[in-house]
């Protein structure tokens, strides 16, 4: 809980489906005293359970096209308000420009994140992506495997790979991405506040990034990455 008078940070994270967004945004909560928001997990635990928002989403993931953003709206907006005094880190939320217009009213950020990685490196390396659907979270076959293979490392329940990881389907939500949510990218750009990292690997890129989030927030212990 922030005390009055101390700043509190809300930042992004940004980049292409599948490009480390998840793995980057579990290193920086556990790293930095921040709450992780991300849509896609939150939209996948609705489908889940069963929830009627969930029933209404579910045909656009599978199909790698954008939830509407009303849907959205509803899913994040009230989580986002019952956060106010709290470090966040929004993940896979705005992804259009009117999904942008609506949090910079309800918050201004002052930090954006925006991973770039290759189309092509995307595509081959989410074919070994594995989730445990019910946490978020992510492994990878070769880069980040779990202890025990098809585990989940916490709980020992099984691995899935999301059904919007099929080839075809990662292209549409590519596209998707270039058409909607690039427009996105350059609205923080212009605002002078999207910091962009460049590599092919979440262990190439975490390093800068810790590296940057440090001048803007106080890590919770002393890591040294080289
Ligand atoms: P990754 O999780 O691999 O980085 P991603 O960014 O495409 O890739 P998620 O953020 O998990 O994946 O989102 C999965 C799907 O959920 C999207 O393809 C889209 O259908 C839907 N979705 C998630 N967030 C939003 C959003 N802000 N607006 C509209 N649809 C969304
Ligand atoms: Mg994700």
């Amino acid at each position: 809980m922030a005390t009055a008078g101390i700043k509190v940070l809300k930042a992004l994270i940004m980049g292409p489906p599948g490009c480390g967004k998840g793995t980057i945004s579990e290193r920086i909560v556990k790293d930095f005293a921040m709450i992780h928001v991300a849509s896609g997990d939150n939209l996948r635990r609705q489908i889940l359970q069963g929830t009627e928002l969930g029933k209404k989403a579910e045909p656009y993931i599978d199909d790698g096209q954008l939830v509407p953003d009303e849907i959205m709206f509803d899913l994040i907006l009230g989580e986002l308000a019952k956060l106010k005094n709290a470090n966040w880190l929004l993940d896979g939320f705005p992804r259009t420009v009117t999904q942008a217009q609506a949090v910079q009213k309800i918050e201004p950020k002052e930090v954006v994140i925006d991973l770039n990685v290759p189309f092509e490196v995307i595509i081959e390396r989410i074919k070994g992506r594995w989730v445990h659907i019910p946490s978020g979270r992510i492994y990878h076959t070769e880069f980040s495997p779990p202890k025990v293979p098809g585990k989940d490392d916490v709980t020992g329940e099984p691995l899935e790979q999301r059904h919007d990881d099929k080839p075809e389907t990662v292209q549409k939500r590519l596209e998707a991405y270039k058409k909607m949510t690039e427009p996105v990218l350059n609205f923080y750009r212009d605002e002078g506040i999207l910091t962009e990292f460049t590599g092919n690997y979440s262990n190439e890129i975490w390093p800068h990034v810790h590296k940057f989030l440090s001048t803007k927030i106080t890590p919770l212990q002393y890591t040294v990455y080289k």
